[in-house]
């Protein structure tokens, strides 16, 4: 064979030749074509402890485990990082292509910021007029007050972190009430029944939840996720009934969960918080995916002050804080992350079933690499 043929990850170093196709896979997505356009890697750096980063104004990516092809938490690690370069090098290309941009930012002209002209009116009679205030999305993105390596096409999905924020915060008091009936209806069921009883009423609870119509996944696939974390699916262990019940009602634990009231179907008042549910049944990526959307207010990972320590979008909404740069990285490198590591399609029925309307986003950034 001539060795004439291009790599679908276009020009790499020697160390991307040997972890980008146990990463991204052999055969070509939109994915190694985003890869395909951005510059190779300097030396991947060893770093001592359990920490791993990117760092935008030098382009290396620092990893604490290389054992990237035995090790599925090193291989998530490695393209969680290749996904923040990617997220920059892709900014910093269209930062100085201004006619490729309007056509890659989706919906480049939205104003994200569209404050009206003000006129103020004086008793005396005289009147003042405070000018109004529009900024684009496309503005907002390639911002050129922070500009190059500051950049970021994660946050072309500002306006969908914070859609898919609502609906998942919101989502809380009756999801956690859901939750709460269905373990409390479970209980009842087996109170005073045999070990096999029990075991036929737990498979049937698991079944029928796993069964209807709007549960992302099958029973196989269910089955694969625990296996990832280490755990059996089994009818008799409350971390399985949690884990099906979680996803359920779209919760994931957090440990900034405060109690809330909630009144149950027999009426009774129950007081639970988001740290009751969802617990270490979750890939941790994944759980930082949702945690990134949300702040935090489902899901785990980097903590609420990281995200607070970064630039800030435009996006904001009174009671559900802002959507910082931190939030759209990390969201945007947990989601390339679990779209090309192990289980990938199960991962992204998951992504989909919680944060939709950011998962589809990320997927037409990834899908518009075309343009580069
Ligand atoms: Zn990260």
């Amino acid at each position: 064979m001539p060795s004439t043929e291009k790599s679908i990850f276009g020009d790499i170093s020697n160390q991307e030749k040997e972890y980008l196709p146990l990463s991204f896979g052999t055969v070509p997505t939109i994915f190694t074509r985003m890869i395909s356009k951005v510059p190779k890697s300097p030396k991947i750096v060893k770093l001592r402890g359990d920490r791993a980063f990117y760092q935008p104004v030098s382009d290396e990516i620092n990893l604490n485990d290389f054992n990237i092809k035995n090790n599925l938490r090193a291989r998530r690690i490695f393209t969680h990082e290749f996904g923040h370069k990617i997220d920059h090098n892709v900014a910093n290309i269209l930062l100085v292509k201004d006619d490729v941009a309007k056509k890659f930012i989706p919906n480049p002209n939205r104003l994200v910021v569209d404050i009206k002209p003000k006129t103020i009116k004086f008793a005396s009679g005289g009147s003042y007029t405070k000018s109004g205030v529009k900024k684009t999305l496309l503005d907002d993105v390639l911002n050129k007050q922070y500009g190059k390596n500051s950049v970021q096409i994660s946050n072309s999905a500002q306006t969908q972190i914070m859609a898919d924020r609502i609906n998942l915060k919101d989502n809380i008091k009756v999801g956690l009430t859901g939750y709460t009936d269905d373990l409390i209806d479970l209980k009842n069921k087996i109170v005073g029944k045999t070990f096999d009883q029990r075991f036929a009423i737990r498979t049937k609870y698991l079944d029928d939840i796993i069964n209807s119509k709007s549960f992302p996944l099958n029973k196989n696939e269910v089955k694969i996720l625990l296996r990832e974390k280490g755990i059996t699916y089994d009818p008799t262990k409350t971390q399985t009934i949690d884990f099906v019940t979680a996803i359920k009602h779209k919760l994931v634990f957090s440990e900034y969960g405060k109690p809330i009231k909630l009144k149950l179907k027999n009426g009774t008042i129950f007081t639970a918080s988001t740290r009751d549910a969802g617990t270490n049944v979750f890939d941790p990526m994944f759980a930082d995916y949702v945690g990134a959307i949300t702040d935090n207010a489902i899901g785990f990972g980097h903590k609420r002050s990281y995200y607070e320590n970064f630039f800030k979008t435009e996006t904001i909404k009174r009671g559900y804080g802002k959507i910082t740069y931190g939030h759209s990285t990390e969201a945007f490198a947990n989601f390339t992350s679990l779209s090309n590591t192990d289980n990938k399609e199960i991962y992204t029925k998951l992504m989909k079933y919680y944060a939709p309307q950011t998962t589809k986003t990320f997927n037409e950034l990834y899908e518009r690499s075309k343009l580069l």
